[in-house]
């Protein structure tokens, strides 16, 4: 299945096979909610013809959208309450985000900030909000990183991305910038030599998380895209939300571990699902994803381990969340063999 533009409809969607037509009526009731976008690079890996495609369920729109659960929240993560200025939200001391956009290549069903993303944000920070979230960020020297994020940071044009840099740049305080995006695997084209080249500023630590939770969507010119960012000498992250149905087995997790190391990515954080509106039937339970970290723990080098978060709703900030090999009948083994281990210094024996 190609497409030449991204496929922004429901409509658009059933004209090339990726959904029937009968399903129409109900989808374009989830798309007045949530906005739809299949980037040409995802629609051509989409199975059409497998019900289950791990590609088509993170980015095809479904009826299970209209089913909101109690506990789901329309801001999951709390950016609403740690939002000090438009633009900004600094939940943790040494670190804010810098919410550029609120627009993305593509649209994910399971996305945290579904309520906050969409084509009405295709408007970047006004040049006014931009000046007042970097003024924030210049007048608190405890902000030692700076994470660009959105909507996704990479579909902004590299003339902006370059202004993002500049500016932030002439902060001192600010010794680390991380963008995070998913173009490089969804949209890979848009990673220009010229786009790369506007991440760097003199004196910044620069990183690039990959959003990415296939190891479908390293397609070889993902994996060239992110190899002109790695090799102009910025180090990537990987970050991946576990999703039922799309990599919730050990097999289909270790493949996408071990795509992003082959392409120099270091496996950063594995998301437990946010409680984002009619996200359900993509989360699994805490315990599900607790059983997948055993299962890659002594299989899997250790370079393909990422740490298993859980955001805290309300905005509490992210922790991990297990396994726990420590206990006190001592510590588990990778195989789930018990080890005696002393949990603090026995006392000196008189000589
Ligand atoms: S790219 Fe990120 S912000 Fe955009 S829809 Fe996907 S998860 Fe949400």
């Amino acid at each position: 299945m190609t497409s030449a533009k991204t496929l922004r409809t429901p409509k658009a969607l059933a004209d090339a096979g990726l959904i029937a037509p009968e399903r129409l009526p109900a989808l374009e009731r989830v798309a007045a909610q949530y906005a739809v976008a299949i980037t040409p690079a995802m629609a051509e890996l989409i199975d059409a013809a497998d019900p289950d495609d791990p590609i088509a369920r993170q980015f095809t729109p479904t009826e299970a959208e209209l089913q909101v659960r109690p506990e789901e929240s329309a801001d999951p993560v709390g950016d609403f309450t740690h939002s000090p200025v438009e633009g900004i939200v600094h939940r943790y001391p040494d670190r804010c985000l810098l919410k550029v956009n609120h627009a993305c290549a593509v649209y994910c069903r399971f996305c945290f900030r579904r309520e906050m993303v969409g084509p009405e944000g295709l408007r970047p920070l006004s040049p006014h909000a931009l000046d007042a979230a970097m003024a924030y960020i210049a007048e608190r020297p405890d902000i030692w990183e700076v994470i660009v994020t959105g909507g996704d940071p990479f579909i902004l044009s590299p003339r902006r991305l370059r202004d993002v840099m500049d500016r932030l740049g002439r902060i001192n305080h600010v010794k680390v910038v991380r963008f995070h995006t998913r173009v490089p695997a969804v949209q890979p084209e848009l990673i220009t030599d010229e786009l790369v080249s506007a991440l760097q500023a003199p004196g910044k630590a620069v990183y690039v998380g990959l959003h990415a939770n296939h190891a479908r969507e390293f397609t070889p010119a993902a994996r060239a895209a992110c190899a002109r960012i790695v090799d102009a000498g910025v180090p990537m992250l990987g970050q991946t939300v576990l999703l039922r149905g799309v990599n919730d087995d050990p097999e289909t997790l270790t493949a996408l571990m071990r795509a992003f190391v082959e392409t120099r990515i270091k496996p950063y954080y594995l998301h437990h699902g946010d409680l984002a509106p009619g996200t359900s039937h993509l989360r699994t339970t805490l315990e599900e994803g607790q059983a997948l970290m055993r299962a890659m723990r002594g299989v899997v080098s250790g370079l393909c381990q990422p740490t298993y978060v859980l955001d805290i709703p309300g905005g509490h900030g992210k922790v991990p969340v297990g396994p726990d090999y420590l206990s006190e009948a001592g510590v588990e083994d990778p195989a789930g063999r018990r080890h005696a281990y002393p949990l603090s210094p026995s006392e000196d024996k008189e000589a």
